[in-house]
């Protein structure tokens, strides 16, 4: 819904239904009311703040309208539902129409599945619910389809998700009369039989009514599915977001992901910034290129870019593709080769010689005015890099100057002092450097 660059939410609206499915609750607000009405199950990966901070807004749109909404999320959602609910003055909600009801499940690495209902009628408070065991791992199963989940590594265990879209049975109304036969409720037991792998002698009462009367004739399975029944393969759509690579993720989503039709897949760096991607605990371009060649996908959408990508999303695409064909991730062919280490992300200061001083070839920007945009300015010694909490992930990627964007890793002087955009998209004081 946001773009590569947004919040992670991932609409699945169902053609011939009023009704839909998200995958994470991220910045829902391009999303019309009628539509977030038209949820009735949203799958959160994770709580960091970029997956689950459309919950508010999703709240406010359901209250004293929707019926029932159910939440999946990993081990303690419930509580942090809970607390959200709980960050509200609920004195008045019980008068409102109808009896809005959050239905929030967590689900456990053993498959155990809790739940607590949120009614608005009783002003939100938590009311237990009996768990059940997601055998498998599927969380919802139903006619048509089930969503099914498994366990991630992203410092915090994280869902990834498949929608998985059973079999359809379509049925040929100008073939089965040409049969003899009219439609009716017996179909059902047919779809039934063909979903259950049904040998084709297994016999099949078909019955009708119409201007004669009701009619009644016996026909074999087998028949019906060679002249009037046509089976198309459901699809399967993957969702994978926010993980760290490391052998055990790879053969998780290897399997998990296993023959997607459509496979969507974090992109969130550049090979170039490896170690800051495994600091994150995010997926290189190359690692998303690598799960989707091993998990076989037919389709790929790459989602979830770093935004300090912004105006270079090829690269990043082009650098998943790469992985994807099977060609090895060669980071010295276009780019400057990285610097080792934790400065591996400040490359970007590109031409210039790696030990040339630093002189007067710097933008001079003057003051920082305080009617324009510009990033905190903070002290060496405040600084830490590892201090980045990988909780917060709102990084801006760029550093701010009198309106004026800069790259990580630019150093700028303003008046005697030499600033750096750091990693974390503010500007660290380098100390100071008189006019020579
Ligand atoms: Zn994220
Ligand atoms: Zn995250």
């Amino acid at each position: 819904m946001n773009g590569v660059f947004g919040d992670p939410a991932l609409y699945v609206d169902f053609r011939f239904e009023k009704r839909a499915l998200l995958f994470d609750l991220g910045d829902v607000g391009a999303l019309a009311p009628r539509q977030l009405l038209r949820l009735t199950d949203v799958f959160v990966t994770h709580a960091h703040m970029d997956h689950f901070a459309g919950f508010d807004r999703l709240l406010r749109v359901c209250l004293g309208r929707g019926p029932v909404l159910r939440l999946y999320g990993p081990p303690g959602f419930i509580a942090q539902v809970e607390h959200k609910l709980s960050a509200y003055t609920w004195n008045l909600v019980d008068r409102y129409p109808g009896d809005f009801t959050l239905l929030a499940h967590e689900v456990a690495p053993d498959w155990q599945l809790q739940a607590a209902r949120f009614r608005s009628g009783a002003r939100f408070r938590r009311e237990p619910q009996e768990g059940r065991r997601c055998a498998g791992g599927v969380l919802l199963e139903e006619d048509a389809f089930r969503v099914r989940a498994t366990f991630l590594d992203h410092g915090t265990p994280c869902l990834a998700f498949a929608f998985e879209e059973k079999t359809h049975v379509n049925v040929w109304k100008n073939r089965l009369a040409d049969m003899g036969l009219r439609v009716g409720p017996w179909l059902a037991e047919v779809r039934r039989a063909v979903m259950e792998e049904s040998p084709d002698d297994t016999p099949i009462l078909a019955r009708w009514r119409d201007g004669e009367g009701a009619h009644e004739r016996q026909v074999a399975l087998g028949e019906l599915k060679s002249r009037a029944l046509e089976l198309v393969k459901g699809e399967r759509l993957c969702y994978v977001t926010d993980i760290v690579y490391h052998e055990e993720n790879a053969a998780r989503v290897a399997r998990f992901a296993a023959d997607a039709d459509l496979l969507y897949i974090e992109t969130v760096f550049l090979t170039q910034e490896a170690t800051h991607a495994a600091r994150k605990m995010h997926l290189t371009a190359a690692q998303a290129g690598t799960l989707s060649r091993a998990a076989r996908a037919k389709t790929v959408v790459p989602f979830h870019f770093s935004p300090r990508y912004m105006g270079r999303e090829d690269e990043l695409r082009a650098e998943l593709e790469r992985a994807r064909a099977g060609i090895p991730a060669d980071i010295d062919r276009d780019q400057p080769s990285p610097a080792a280490g934790a400065g591996a992300c400040l490359v970007k200061t590109e031409e210039k010689p790696v030990n040339k001083p630093v002189t007067d070839t710097l933008p001079q920007l003057g003051a920082p005015d305080p009617e324009r945009k510009n990033s905190p300015i903070i002290d060496e010694s405040e600084y830490d890099e590892h201090d980045a909490s990988p909780d917060l992930e709102i990084e801006e990627g760029v550093c701010y100057f009198n309106d004026e964007v800069f790259e990580i890793g630019q150093t700028v002087r303003s008046g005697a002092e030499l600033l750096q955009c750091s990693e974390r998209g503010v500007w660290v004081r380098k100390g100071e450097k008189r006019p020579d």
